[in-house]
């Protein structure tokens, strides 16, 4: 999962990474209260998931007192489509140099790799293509406690001394958080010392939860249900419900409810071997969305038993019309569960999801 830069930057702050005076804000008017802590000039960070924010539109430079006027705009503006909710409000540093730096997992040889950049900023991935000698790396053995002193010498060559520490700092973060990037670009000097002007932490899914970190920031009350019984979750716009077991087959459903040009109301992934209640479950919190007008279950029985999954499809008991395609172990006992209370089940997925396509159209 992708952190926001003042999620990664206080988790950095944590690790003794000094980073730029800041507040964060949901409205405008906020910033009256925090603007005289932050000096004469501010910069102001929209926080959204994109990359090449500041080209995007997404950094604003401001006086103080026009700060409040370009928040506005900011809060008013979507940066590659995505609109701003939470803006970063920050001292302006007095910039002197912008290096780069970062941290990711070298898969072949299972170790991690640094990377220092003596010229880093907006424009980096040019600079590691015209000139990729500008870019210094040094891969670690992740069993070291810390940077051996010798590979931060190599890594910064002439830059200032005070940039080592930082390294070392961010290396800190990446074991700890179990990071599968962290990324400073650029990292400034200024002269009142080392900054990390911007903050990048991708932290690995797989950790999310020794981490403590909950991935869906503003869930909805249906997704807290769905993550407590362990389904994968994600709300989406459309009017056919859906629930599948395994990702791959779950998200070819979606792809063909897309391809027959209806929209789905949701994922869910009820996982393997999900047995009567679990299924009930599932279909009632499908159903439970106010928009959706029809379900498609589209479930391979392996460990997963299709009879379990009738039966569980007949206890929820819904109101909206259910189209099933039931594959795989006890199919026939399955097929019969459904028929004998009037629901609709069909041999392949195509024909299900057309049926529910025609069904809500
Ligand atoms: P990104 O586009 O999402 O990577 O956003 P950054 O946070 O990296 O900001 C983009 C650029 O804005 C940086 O490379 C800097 O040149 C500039 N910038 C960001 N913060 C400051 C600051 O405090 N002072 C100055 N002078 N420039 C800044
Ligand atoms: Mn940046």
């Amino acid at each position: 999962m992708k952190l926001l830069e003042y999620e990664a930057k206080e988790m950095f702050v944590n690790h003794g990474i000094p980073v730029p005076d800041g507040v964060i804000i949901t409205e405008a008017e906020e910033m009256a209260l925090h603007l005289h802590k932050l000096g004469p000039e501010v910069v102001l960070k929209a926080q959204v998931d994109v990359g090449g924010r500041g080209k995007a539109g997404g950094i604003l430079m401001a006086k103080s007192e026009e700060a409040i006027e370009t928040a506005k705009q900011l809060f008013d503006a979507t940066i590659k489509g995505v609109p701003v909710e939470k803006i970063l409000v920050e001292e302006r540093l007095p910039i002197e140099h912008e290096y780069y730096l970062s941290i990711t997992i070298d898969r072949a040889s299972k170790q991690y790799l640094i990377l220092f950049a003596e010229t880093g900023g907006v424009d980096i991935e040019q600079t590691a293509s015209l000139r990729p000698d500008a870019v210094r790396k040094a891969v670690i053995n992740p069993l070291l406690v810390d940077v051996p002193p010798f590979l931060l010498r190599r890594l910064i060559g002439k830059a200032p001394k005070e940039i080592a520490p930082v390294i070392n700092r961010l290396y800190h973060v990446v074991c700890e958080k179990d990071a599968l990037l962290a990324e400073i670009n650029p990292l400034v000097t200024t002269p009142g010392g080392v900054f990390a002007a911007d903050a990048k932490l991708i932290i690995d899914d797989n950790a999310l939860a020794r981490q403590g970190i909950h991935v869906n920031r503003d869930q909805t009350e249906r997704e807290r249900e769905a993550e407590r019984h362990g389904f994968s979750y994600v709300e989406l716009a459309g009017s056919i419900g859906v629930i599948g077991n395994g990702a791959g087959l779950t998200m070819a459903t979606l792809d063909l409810i897309e391809h027959y040009q209806g929209n789905a109301a949701n994922f869910l992934d009820v996982g393997g071997g999900a047995g009567r209640e679990r299924v009930t479950h599932a279909v009632r919190l499908v159903a439970g969305m106010p928009d959706v007008q029809v379900i498609v279950v589209n479930l391979l029985g392996g460990i997963t038993r299709c009879d379990e999954v009738a039966e569980g499809i007949v206890d929820a008991g819904i109101s909206q019309k259910v189209i099933v395609r039931l594959a795989g172990t006890n199919e026939e006992v399955g097929r019969k569960i459904l028929q004998d209370h009037g629901y609709m089940m069909l041999d392949t997925m195509e024909e299900a999801v057309r049926a529910a396509v025609e069904a809500v159209s």
